[in-house]
């Protein structure tokens, strides 16, 4: 019995295999690291290297803080840590070539944001933007304007798990937040959905999101991306990255805006496979209890 459990298990959280014979790169591009020294780093990069991730976008709450190195950050970190890491800096991107195949950082910068109409509010999570984004975090909260920023550091703008929203006065107590109401839903089509690159779907806060990404899956016209979202706050949890993903076909770039650009126009063709494997509740009550209520977003 238990063995069929665990075959059954596989077969649900296996990676699907690509048809294409190109190489394949494995990304997860709404996950926090919370890399905030050389030994959280080194971590970091050993989770990717063993679970094959050629892509991590270092997404970051707010501007970033003491716990959570932005990318910006990260890059100095990498550069002087002194582990011999042979890195290839790009501007808004860095290659890292120590550990068989090219592991690519970029950031990535979580707020929320608020929709008329709608009540909870809204995260929206902006990979790859231009050096001097984050002076703009926490002074923009309307979903118009907070994109329009984002659009000028050129960064590509997913509104993240667009159906778990964060409210303080929800229903869901403890955890703060709450699945979108049907009105709601249909705003959030209607205004958001149109305006950003992509959404996602996400393996963390299994309590809701479970069914916010059916129902994103059945109502988003595109296909969402997914990523683990996993809240690194200790080791254990740092070994989720990777564990949910997207599959882009391999791209060749020299500039960090090539890079963005030519990643952008895979979101956009829809040209990338999803695979998702949720996020065990225990470590999930770890990471949210454990977390500072600045920690709040998801
Ligand atoms: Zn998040």
């Amino acid at each position: 019995m238990r063995g069929n459990l665990k075959y059954i298990s596989s077969l649900v959280h296996r990676t699907p295999k690509s048809k294409n014979t190109k190489p394949l790169l494995k990304a997860d591009l709404h996950t926090h690291p919370y890399i905030n020294d050389v030994a959280s780093l080194d971590h970091t990069l050993s989770v990717l290297h063993k679970n094959n991730i050629s892509i991590l976008a270092n997404v970051v709450h707010g501007s970033g803080n003491q716990k959570e190195f932005d990318f910006w950050h990260v890059k100095e970190l990498l550069k002087d840590s002194m582990r011999g890491y042979e890195i290839e800096d790009l501007d808004t991107v860095v290659n890292i070539y120590n550990f068989g195949f090219k592991i690519v950082i970029t950031g990535g910068y979580e707020d929320y944001c608020e929709v008329e109409g709608v009540k909870g509010r809204l995260d929206i999570v902006v990979i790859s933007s231009e050096k001097g984004f984050k002076k703009h975090m926490h002074k923009e909260n309307r979903f118009q304007e907070k994109i329009k920023i984002a659009r000028d550091y050129g960064g590509i703008v997913v509104s993240a798990h667009p159906y778990a929203l964060w409210d303080p006065y929800g229903p869901m107590g403890f955890f703060k937040f709450r699945l979108a109401s049907p009105e709601e839903r249909k705003i959030i089509r209607q205004v958001v959905f149109q305006q950003v690159n992509c959404v996602d779907i996400v393996a963390t806060n299994v309590a809701w999101m479970v069914i916010s990404n059916d129902l994103v899956r059945e109502e988003y016209p595109y296909s969402p991306l997914c990523s683990s979202n996993a809240h690194s706050i200790n080791r254990t949890i740092r070994n989720e990255i990777g564990k949910s993903g997207c599959i882009f076909p391999d791209f060749d770039f020299s500039s960090g805006v090539e890079f963005r650009e030519k990643l952008r126009d895979h979101i956009k063709d829809g040209n990338f496979e999803t695979y998702l494997k949720y996020l065990g509740p225990l470590k999930f009550i770890r990471s949210i209890a454990l977390s500072k209520p600045s920690d709040a977003l998801a």
